[in-house]
């Protein structure tokens, strides 16, 4: 693991062609750590590209040079560099191989195992965007103008919960308050393009996974599902189903919420809150996963349904409330 100072010494010095990725399924610690990077590393570098394994949600359409980014299945290029943001891992940038020579990956997950060249994996810090900024600073404060900080403050938005989750820190506070001010943002035109531009098929959507509620050892699980079916039934994107864990979190006695999502006939993305009494990370590795104290997840396929894996979760995390 090298240093922040390090880290920025290392980007200053990248040369030839630089690729910037993060993780599939991409949220707005992804996009907006890639595209702050990208629009900082635009006024040094003359080769750079980002390529994200799946397509931007159209609630990130507001964000400078967001039609830059290239989604695609396979990166067919050679590249000198691979900056690897928001994950550690290659298998969940959803490439097979990431072509690059040298790597950097930059990431804040707790179960973070970088396969890369360097590494800086801050699990303290609350998103990869404010990682960045805090190694931006070194490489020059007069690069952070408004382009680079939307997307950077979009990321600590998102990841931060608007500033709610314990994640939260004083400092990330005083970086917020900085990328408002160099930025020259205003904090409504990040919430409102995220959180007041829902499509009907979301509510409707929102409809049909909120009757799936239901409740586990005593009321402290609660967990909701999608099943593929819903998606056809509504027209709404998998992607429109950002923030619907909230419900069953949000309820009085919960300590756990788990959504259950059929991404695919039989196969499904798991994600788990916790409010803190317990730690879905360590959870989440149990079942191949992994992620933060407080938010986590993997993946599972089942053609025979979920109730095995249910029984195994639950299990589970009665144990580790139990403790
Ligand atoms: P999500 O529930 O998809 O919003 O993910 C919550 C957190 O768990 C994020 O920080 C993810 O990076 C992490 N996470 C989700 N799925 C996985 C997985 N299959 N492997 C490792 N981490 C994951
Ligand atoms: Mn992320
Ligand atoms: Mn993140």
């Amino acid at each position: 693991m090298i240093s922040r100072r390090e880290v920025a010494q290392l980007i200053e010095n990248m040369g030839g062609k630089i690729l910037i990725t993060s993780h599939k399924n991409p949220d707005g610690d992804a996009i907006g750590s890639a595209l702050g990077w990208f629009n900082f590393l635009r006024k040094l570098k003359s080769d750079l590209k980002v390529i994200l394994y799946d397509d931007v949600p159209y609630f990130y359409d507001f964000l400078p040079n967001v039609g830059k980014i290239v989604s695609s299945k396979k990166i067919d290029e050679q590249f000198d560099w691979a900056i690897i943001l928001d994950v550690s891992e290659v298998s969940r940038t959803g490439f097979d191989s990431i072509p690059a020579k040298n790597s950097l990956v930059i990431d804040h997950h707790v179960t973070a195992n970088p396969e890369s060249t360097f590494a800086i994996v801050e699990p303290t810090m609350p998103s990869t965007c404010e990682l960045s900024l805090e190694i931006m600073k070194f490489i020059g404060e007069d690069l952070i103008d408004y382009e680079v900080a939307l997307p950077i403050y979009t990321g600590m938005v998102t990841d931060t919960g608007s500033f709610g989750y314990s994640s939260t820190t004083p400092q990330t506070l005083r970086n917020a308050a900085f990328l408002l001010e160099k930025g020259g943002i205003n904090p409504y035109t990040v919430i409102k393009n995220l959180f007041e531009r829902n499509r009907l098929t979301r509510i409707k959507l929102l409809q049909k996974v909120l009757e799936t509620l239901d409740f586990a050892l005593d009321g402290k699980i609660a967990h909701i599902t999608l099943y593929q079916r819903f998606l056809e039934e509504t027209g709404a994107g998998i992607e429109e189903t950002e923030g619907f864990i909230r419900y069953p979190r949000s309820i009085e006695g919960v300590e756990v919420a788990v959504f259950f999502k059929e991404y695919e006939p039989g196969r499904w993305k798991v994600s788990l809150r916790s409010k803190g009494s317990i730690d879905v990370a360590a959870i989440s590795s149990k079942f191949g996963g992994g992620g933060h104290v407080m938010a986590a997840g993997f993946e599972y396929s089942a053609t025979e349904g979920l109730e095995k894996l249910k029984e195994q979760l639950f299990y589970a995390i009665g144990e580790a409330l139990s403790q």
